[in-house]
């Protein structure tokens, strides 16, 4: 048996694998702003788990935001932004008494589907969190690209591609920067464009209701999502071309973007055709965790 636990920005989720089958699953919610809340929430976690299977000291995979420094051996670049500069593994390691293996939440994703959802037996792949933050994997060759750097796929940060007059300057990120796709693609700015425009408040999955419900300003805010995602998702097109792009995190449960989306980014292709399938991840929510479980076996 292994565990996986996916740290993510709203919840934890973990799982324990028996082979191939999850033979238990737990979600919390993430404690915000607190670094030491956040160790005790994952550590608790993995009590639970272990007593619902009732073993002990199982092999353990954790995803989380960002990046850790390969120089430094800190977590970097997480929109958890209480994570950053702290010693994760480390600390982890200490409180659980094992060894842990890490890596960031979109790539345990794409270990995932890789291994057996949406991106199975492909030689190429591109992998989108559309959650709390905004992430990305690569693929290539079969394999998970981790990059020199320990960026592959950092792709949340870079701007909003063929930005219009309308929307610039765009927003300030948390990381510095300005207008970073993050700020435009995540389920909080969402959220808070909705509410700008005059929409009724709430998360994702009011909007998508309010829309179905008739609200031209719902319908308007998740025209003007897949709009930038298709732009976003056209610029990696032209980049990676890869065989598949596959979304997942909270707002992956939009069903609309899988058709508007692709109907929407020819535009920016450079290309008469796109032939590129744009599905969601196989396992869902829980396809980070699954991920995670696997980590140290297929890392
Ligand atoms: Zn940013």
């Amino acid at each position: 048996m292994r565990i996986g636990v996916d740290l993510g920005g709203t919840k934890i989720e973990g799982v324990v694998l028996n082979g191939n089958q999850v033979v238990a699953r737990l979600r919390v919610a993430t404690p915000q702003g607190n670094y030491a809340a956040t160790l005790d929430a994952v550590s608790a976690l993995v009590d639970a788990l272990e007593q619902q299977t009732g073993q002990r000291a199982l092999p353990l995979g954790l995803g989380h935001p960002g990046s850790i420094d390969p120089h430094s051996g800190l977590l970097r670049n997480a929109n958890s932004v209480c994570l950053n500069g702290r010693a994760l593994k480390q600390d982890l390691e200490a409180r659980l008494d094992r060894p842990l293996a890490l890596a960031n939440d979109a790539n345990c994703l794409a270990l995932s589907e890789l291994y057996d959802g949406a991106a199975r037996g492909l030689q190429s792949a591109f992998l989108v969190i559309l959650g709390t933050g905004v992430g990305g994997a690569v693929v290539a060759n079969g394999q998970l690209q981790q990059g020199f750097n320990g960026l592959g796929g950092e792709w949340g940060h870079n701007p909003l591609p063929w930005v219009t007059k309308q929307e610039l300057p765009g927003t300030a990120c948390w990381c510095g920067q300005h207008g970073c796709l993050e700020t435009w693609l995540s389920g909080p700015a969402l959220s808070l464009l909705h509410a700008n425009a005059g929409g009724i408040a709430g998360d994702a999955r009011a909007i998508v209701a309010q829309a179905e419900q008739g609200d031209a300003i719902a319908r308007a805010s998740l025209e003007a999502y897949s709009h930038r995602l298709a732009r976003a998702l056209a610029a990696v097109i032209n980049l990676l071309d890869p065989q598949i792009i596959v979304l997942a995190g909270g707002l992956s449960q939009v069903r609309t973007l899988y058709h508007d989306v692709p109907a929407l980014w020819s535009r920016w292709v450079f290309a008469d055709q796109v032939q590129t399938p744009l599905v969601p991840a196989v396992h869902g929510d829980a396809s980070g965790a699954l991920g995670a479980a696997r980590l140290g076996i297929e890392c």
